[in-house]
């Protein structure tokens, strides 16, 4: 039986844990900040792999939560981490924003559309018809495929619109070969973020509010799940949902700030 007690770090679902939108949760600020003077290891996941560790640093500290950029582990960093963990490949066709060409680069990668090691799709909001139809003749002769995120859509302030899921599903179409993917719920994504924070499973907790994915993460990779009712799972799901028990539910992180003072 795991139990709050054992942990020492924790992974941090943003929106609908942190925020749900631009509104900040109320009490989130002083999760943080117990967090920080108790020295407890954390990192903030996001499966958007358009944008960088930075815009979300801002946007944090948009709303009072001031935390160094390492402090936000993206699917993109996590996928550039499996690469070169896990792969021998370092020629990379990547579709991607700039943003995440430059992480690519910048990590020590090389980005090459003719002849790659690997074909990576990343939520591309810069996609080309050209960029398509290229990665569908890479993939077509069998080069090895991986996609930073599963996520269909994304959700704007004008509606949904299609994510690196939906890119994926096109592809399969006319090529008929699914990525090896990384982001949340992977174990990958876990490995990238105990690998940035020096933790073992047994001793990390993932605090997200989405049953499919925060929650099944922590199940599967022997992390202690933590469910906020804060965001996307009202409690009707979560009690017709048997298939996934998280190890602890709770309103808000501000509750959950509660729970650990008392320990
Ligand atoms: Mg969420």
């Amino acid at each position: 039986m795991k139990n709050l007690r054992d942990i020492r770090a924790f992974l941090l679902d943003m929106d609908g844990t942190i925020y749900v939108s631009d509104e900040i949760i109320s009490r989130a600020r002083e999760f943080i900040r117990f967090l920080e003077e108790k020295g407890y290891p954390f990192l903030f996941l996001t499966n958007n792999s358009a944008a960088r560790a930075e815009d979300y640093q801002q946007k944090l500290s948009r709303m009072g939560i001031d935390v160094e950029k390492e402090r936000v582990l993206t699917s993109g960093e996590a996928t550039i981490r499996y690469l070169l963990r896990e792969t021998p490949h370092r020629r990379i066709c990547l579709l991607g924003t700039p943003a995440l060409e430059k992480e690519f680069r910048d990590s020590g990668l090389e980005l090459d559309n003719k002849e790659p090691h690997c074909v990576v799709l990343g939520f591309d909001m810069t996609l080309t018809f050209e960029k398509l139809a290229n990665a569908g003749l890479l993939l077509a002769k069998g080069v090895p495929y991986y996609a930073t995120h599963p996520d269909f859509t994304c959700i704007t302030d004008k509606g949904l619109i299609p994510d690196t899921g939906a890119i994926i599903a096109a592809l399969d179409t006319v090529v008929h070969r699914k990525p090896k993917i990384i982001g949340k719920p992977q174990p990958e994504m876990v490995a990238a973020a105990l690998e940035k924070l020096g933790a073992a499973a047994g001793e990390t907790a993932m605090v997200g509010d989405q049953l499919d994915t925060d929650l099944t993460m922590a199940a599967k990779s022997n992390l202690f799940g933590v469910l906020v009712l804060s965001g996307e799972t009202p409690v009707e799901k979560l009690e017709s949902q048997s298939m996934i028990k998280p190890d602890m539910v709770v309103s808000d992180v501000g509750e959950l700030c509660d729970r650990l003072r008392e320990l």
